[in-house]
């Protein structure tokens, strides 16, 4: 039975730590305000992941990609914090690929993981890996990317709106106004819609108001460099090259776009966004061709999660709070 994700059961916890890092503007800092909301309670430990009572938790780690290099972060630090509690991490990784991805989890479960986390591919299709792990009574985290119509035991994440708006608050001081292209995340995760959902929060007023016209705005495939570049270069193609500026949701895809600006000498003269501080973006900012970047405490993020599942395998109410 599929079921909406917002019911009362599902406890959110969002970390909203963001720090933007620009090459200049000097408004950076921690900026991310608290989500609004109230609190949401722990789901209920009954009937749920019993502790298998024959020593260390068994963490199972089920990642979509080690693409881009924060998941490769995402793992050591989570595996590291979940050791230093006791427990023991399996981790698999999907290369974007539902079908591996449940494959994948169906075998962590059978090999008796006593929580199993998740950083879904696709947020719908990863619903078959609750259901599949609350039949075998293990609860499931849902870790940085919301698994939507599912009985997820916990979310964890950060403010992901706040980062969209982070992205085009910073370009829009840049080019307030003009023609703006939008290259999104992968349809396919639930955090670029709240990405782009954050960047029209900003862009919208401007749009109402005629300073700004979206005349290109995409999805990219995967969250592919290569689909980004692609992307770049029809929307440059079909705008003459006259482009003023570019929101891309992420790093990878900010590579990509500048590749495409540099193939026509415009690299460094369109402001273009980012996230994930990963360090070709950093060695970007200082080059000159991307504008800035979402630093995103990964550390924050997978030490609370680890603890968390530790916690929740071994049956202990987590009560997390949204903030
Ligand atoms: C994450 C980003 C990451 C992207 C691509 C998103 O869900 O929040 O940090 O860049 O996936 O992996």
């Amino acid at each position: 039975m599929k079921r909406s994700f917002t019911r009362s059961g599902v406890a959110v916890l969002i970390l909203a730590l963001t720090v933007v890092l620009a090459a200049c503007g000097g408004n950076n800092g921690n900026k991310a305000p608290a989500a609004s909301g109230g609190s949401a309670s722990s789901p209920a430990a009954s009937g749920s992941a019993s502790v298998k009572g024959d020593g260390a938790i068994k963490i199972g780690l089920s990642l979509d990609t080690l693409q881009e290099e924060r998941w490769q972060k995402d793992r050591d630090l989570f595996k590291a914090a979940a050791e230093a509690l006791g427990a023991t991490v399996d981790v698999q990784a999907a290369n974007s690929d539902d079908a591996k991805q449940i494959a994948q989890a169906e075998s962590l479960i059978s090999q008796g993981v006593d929580i199993l986390v998740v950083v879904p591919h696709n947020a719908e299709a990863t619903a078959a890996i609750v259901e599949k792990a609350h039949e075998a009574g293990i609860k499931v985290i849902a870790y940085d990317r919301l698994i939507k119509n599912s009985d997820v035991d916990l979310y964890i994440s950060f403010d992901n709106e706040r980062v969209g708006e982070m992205q085009a608050e910073a370009i829009t001081k840049l080019a307030p106004k003009g023609k703006y292209v939008y290259i999104g995340g992968s349809e396919a995760d639930n955090n670029a819609h709240l990405f782009k959902k954050g960047a029209f929060n900003v862009l919208q007023p401007l749009i109402d108001k005629g300073d700004i016209e979206v005349v290109f705005d995409q999805f990219t495939k995967e969250w592919n460099p290569a689909n980004a570049l692609a992307n770049m270069e029809n929307a440059l193609t079909a705008n003459n090259n006259k482009i003023d500026a570019v929101i891309a949701a992420n790093d990878g895809t900010a590579g990509g776009v500048i590749q495409a600006l540099a193939a026509q000498g415009l690299a460094g003269k369109v402001p273009v966004s980012g996230q994930d501080a990963e360090l070709a973006a950093a060695q970007r900012i200082v080059e000159g061709t991307q504008s800035m970047t979402v630093y995103k405490p990964i550390k924050a993020l997978a030490e609370k999660a680890a603890e968390l599942a530790v916690k929740m395998a071994k049956g202990e109410d987590v009560a997390p709070t949204r903030k």
